[in-house]
């Protein structure tokens, strides 16, 4: 092979190397600018619904917990479950984490904040072992949470239950 012909080949490795790292970084710039695509917010909003059934069947809880996604959050939380004194119950989804893996998110993260929002509903604020107690643990299962172990390292709730007024 003739030198000229090894270059061209070398080049053109070269070449779809750059367009593909272009293509990497284009679509990391497309997830961190634009809301999640409407395929995700679905599955969010059928797995909620879901979650909503089977704690009424569960625990007869109607409160309706609303989800919402967070593109603020640090980067070590997937998920979050606040009590506050004005805004109620809310749980917060990590959007930036949605890029690795969407069912982990839906299945395993959101039941597991579902269960802090349902102790919070039972107005359970035990902050022991950062909220993970076993009657949370059981709420999580009863939810058919796929992440209910109880000796996780993450702080994932957030108690404020005094009236700032
Ligand atoms: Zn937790």
């Amino acid at each position: 092979m003739g030198i000229k012909k090894v270059s061209n080949i070398f080049l053109f490795i070269t070449l779809i190397s750059a367009i593909f790292l272009i293509y990497l970084w284009y679509k990391d710039y497309e997830f961190k600018t634009k809301p999640l695509n409407q395929d995700i917010i679905s599955k969010i909003e059928q797995k909620t619904k879901h979650l909503r059934q089977l704690a009424y069947k569960n625990y007869n809880i109607t409160y309706d917990i609303p989800v919402l996604i967070s593109k603020n959050m640090k980067n070590n939380l997937f998920g979050m479950a606040i009590y506050s004194y004005d805004k109620g119950i809310i749980i917060y989804l990590n959007k930036n984490r949605f890029k690795e893996n969407i069912d982990y998110m839906i299945d395993s993260v959101l039941p597991h904040e579902y269960a802090h929002a349902i102790m919070f509903v039972l107005k359970d604020f035990s902050k022991k072992n950062a909220g993970h107690s076993k009657k949370w643990q059981d709420i999580c299962i009863s939810l058919e949470g796929k992440k209910c172990d109880r000796f996780v390292n993450n702080n994932d709730i957030i108690i404020e239950k005094t009236n700032p007024f």
